[in-house]
């Protein structure tokens, strides 16, 4: 099966052709038509299977398609990444496919060595997707630069990568919680360990996909 054929959008087929990515990983057919089809989905794989792009190319998709209907309020899409380097890999790879697409969204990464006014000046606009680590979102918060309500009931999609590592760098339970209830939400696992009950209220229904490939 083909990029293409799992319905992706031919600017994006292009783009991974460009990056010499040309079959979709095991993960990567599995994932890609629910996200596509905005389920809600927790996918479990080992890393370095691929599990990036399944959320990044519908989630470009979701925004090609929504363009001019955007929210002015907050960031249409919410990346959040365990770590510094995770988040500046997931930056990178973003901006390289936007670049190859040619089309005009925004992303912007926060880092926790940003002032104020340097997140003040990031999330002017707002951008189209924000990548940010945890430890950065209170900060913008209680500068008032990030509106709690405007993240919680606007995002056209919010994802969670490493989430069991998220939360043991300290990411604060209750408001993963209330995001995942609000918004629709993609959930990436290591192969092993499951702390997704822990994050995933109880009455949420979500598709669960595993790979071991
Ligand atoms: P990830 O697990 O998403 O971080 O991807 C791990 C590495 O595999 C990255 O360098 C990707 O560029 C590469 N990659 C992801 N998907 C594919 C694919 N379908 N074919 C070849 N390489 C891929």
């Amino acid at each position: 099966q083909t990029f293409e054929e799992l319905g992706l959008d031919p600017r994006l087929v292009r783009a991974l052709i460009k990056k010499g990515i040309e079959k979709p990983t095991p993960i990567q057919r599995v994932a890609i038509p629910f996200i596509l089809e905005g389920k809600d989905v927790v996918a479990r794989a080992k890393t370095g299977s691929g599990k990036t792009q399944p959320y990044l190319l519908p989630l470009l998709q979701k925004l090609f398609s929504d363009s001019g209907l955007k929210n002015k309020l907050a960031p249409a899409a919410f990346v959040l990444v365990p770590t510094r380097e995770l988040c500046q890999q997931v930056y990178s790879r973003v901006s390289s496919l936007i670049e190859l697409c040619r089309v005009q969204l925004k992303v912007v990464q926060l880092s926790s060595s940003m002032t104020p006014s340097d997140l003040r000046a990031a999330l002017a606009g707002p951008p189209d997707i924000l990548v940010s680590t945890p430890a950065c979102i209170p900060k913008c918060l209680s500068a008032g630069i990030l509106k709690t309500t405007a993240i919680n009931d606007s995002l056209d999609i919010l994802v969670l990568d490493e989430a069991d590592l998220l939360l043991s760098y300290g990411a604060d339970v209750e408001k993963l919680k209330k995001l995942i209830l609000h918004n629709p939400y993609i959930l990436t696992l290591p192969e092993v360990g499951d702390i997704k009950d822990e994050i995933v209220p109880k009455n949420v229904q979500q598709f669960s996909i595993s790979c071991s490939a």
